[in-house]
């Protein structure tokens, strides 16, 4: 990917600095991740692939499950890539194959890096009847792709006020607060709700591009609405954008460096070449000792399904 130009002439104050006009409008499709559960996802789209290093971005209910059932997602590996996960409501227990069992509520984040191999589950906690979740992959960059693999759980994270919206900072660092998550490469994520209904101002780092993904309600960004599930996306250049939110409305503010390299997506995995995920598909399929084994969870490992390309 490459990098695009802007002129550097400063906005007007109007509503909308012509750098970011237009705005990318991204719709999210329907996709199933398992266990009967269908999500959103909005990246990867036709339109855009990627906001920085965020690769994957899937919007999970809100769904209240009347039977007991839940989500239940069975081991599955993952190279080259971190899972981020943001509860806004629900509880759901991540288990992996370094041993990590990890509860995660509303408001907490798991932040799970693959690097060169791990597997996991995901499964509603018993007796929690309701989903709503943004589950978002960072591709790792070249230098990383091969880390250790880790996993970390943020119970705690910064939470402030600006109008009558609070805010929550998932990643990266915005308004003088700082994210404890590790990430690898410079990128945003901010949580915004919104009960009342406002007219927030948001600076922008003029090196990222944006994107804002509507978890409930709708806002309106330099004149255009965009509903549940809609993500506005625009390019590097601009220092501040307005968006007006609705009532009830809430948000998911992410930003990033234009991302350095070409990653190939599949699956559940990034790669910087085909060979690098041909090779991590043939591991997972002999049971490899690379995504290591996870214990306590009742199910059968998930099936690769055939590569897309002649190995
Ligand atoms: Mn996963």
């Amino acid at each position: 990917m490459s990098n695009q130009q802007h002129d550097t002439e400063a906005s007007q104050s109007s509503d909308c600095p012509r750098h970011i006009d237009p705005i990318q409008k991204i719709s999210a499709r329907s996709a199933e991740i398992g266990g009967g559960i269908t999500v959103n996802r909005v990246l990867p789209s036709r339109q855009r692939r990627m906001i920085g290093a965020w690769c994957f971005l899937d919007h999970a209910g809100p769904a209240v499950f009347r039977d007991g059932t839940g989500m239940k997602v069975g081991p599955h590996p993952h190279i080259g890539l971190q899972t981020f996960t943001w509860m806004v409501a629900g509880e759901v227990l991540h288990r992996d194959s370094l041993g990590n069992v990890a509860e995660v509520r509303p408001g907490e984040v798991n932040l799970m890096t693959a690097g060169r191999g791990i597997s996991h589950t995901e499964e509603s906690l018993a007796g929690s009847e309701q989903l709503h979740a943004a589950q978002l992959w960072i591709a790792l960059p070249y230098q990383d792709r091969e880390c250790e693999p880790a996993f970390d759980h943020y119970p705690e994270l910064p939470v402030w006020r600006q109008g009558d919206s609070q805010l929550t900072l998932l990643a990266g660092r915005y308004a003088g607060e700082q994210s404890p998550a590790k990430i690898y490469s410079p990128l945003l994520a901010v949580d915004i709700v919104s009960a009342s209904g406002d007219e927030l101002y948001l600076p922008l780092d003029t090196r990222f591009e944006y994107g804002i993904l509507v978890l409930q309600g709708d806002i309106v960004v330099c004149g255009q609405r965009f509903v549940e599930n809609d993500l506005a996306y625009f390019s590097p250049g601009a220092n501040e954008v307005q968006v007006t939110l609705s009532p009830n409305s809430q948000i998911i503010f992410l930003g990033g460096e234009p991302f350095a390299g070409d990653i190939t997506l599949w699956w559940n995995f990034v790669g910087h070449s085909r060979a690098e995920i041909t090779q991590a598909q043939r591991d997972w399929e002999a049971g490899s000792s690379r995504f290591g084994s996870i214990s306590g969870f009742d199910g059968a490992p998930l099936i690769a399904p055939p590569l897309p390309w002649r190995e």
